[in-house]
């Protein structure tokens, strides 16, 4: 294996209706007996970043006694949810043509790395189907660590471990917010943005993201990038 993808979740593979919130927010009342009054622009960021902050909202300042509760509260309420993400979500365009073509691709390994918890990031690209395509065991993901770089270096070490080393050229991040830009930077890996969810083309360019798509509807472009088959993807 030589190229490995690390996709980000929501608005880059998929959009989720609000069911992965109202999953979060029914957690929350189940552990801590307060009414959810939350909110937070929670885009590109990690549960385990989002969390003390949402705890603190509702008068909790030291959320870190309830997080592994709270965790497995949130997995369970997603599970009762899947079906519902389904119906009220849906995938983005080319996404599963992309996913399929690149699964198929000699040398490429694809994961998510997201800031959803494990069983809520890979719940919800199951819901679709997408999980197929995807290693998602070499994955890294929002209960892993707080910080969305750290989330880069893990995933790589488990990919490596699992299919021997990847040039830093070879390692690509794929996500719609400045952050995943930033988190593939500061990881010193490819960055590729996809300008799916509330960044701009522009917006992501500017954050110094290798690439930028409008959205991954051109499967034959997004492929050829992807797979490193066209212009080579390099750092700078
Ligand atoms: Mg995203």
């Amino acid at each position: 294996m030589t190229r490995l993808l690390l996709w980000d979740v929501d608005r880059t593979l998929l959009v989720g209706g609000g069911v992965g919130v109202e999953a979060y927010a029914a957690a929350f009342t189940a552990v801590t007996g307060l009414p959810w009054a939350g909110s937070l622009i929670a885009a590109g960021r990690t549960d385990l970043s989002i969390t003390p902050e949402l705890f603190a909202q509702h008068g909790i300042t030291e959320a870190d006694p309830y997080l592994e509760a709270f965790f497995a509260r949130y997995a369970d309420e997603f599970a009762e949810r899947r079906t519902a993400m389904a119906a009220h979500g849906r995938v983005l365009p080319g996404v599963p043509e992309v996913l399929a073509a690149l699964h198929d691709h000699p040398g490429v390994v694809q994961t998510l790395v997201t800031g959803n918890i494990a069983a809520v990031g890979v719940g919800k690209v199951a819901a679709f189907g997408l999980d197929r395509w995807l290693d998602t065991a070499v994955g890294a993901y929002g209960d892993d660590h707080a910080v969305r770089s750290e989330l880069v270096g893990r995933a790589r070490e488990r990919a490596e471990a699992a299919h021997g080393p990847f040039a830093d050229d070879e390692v690509l991040v794929i996500g719609d917010t400045v952050l995943d830009v930033g988190a593939a930077l500061a990881a010193g890996v490819v960055a590729v943005g996809v300008a799916t969810g509330p960044a701009t083309a522009q917006e992501l360019a500017a954050a110094g993201a290798h690439h930028v798509l409008d959205d991954l509807s051109d499967v034959d472009a997004a492929v050829a990038l992807l797979a490193g088959v066209s212009s080579a993807a390099r750092p700078r």
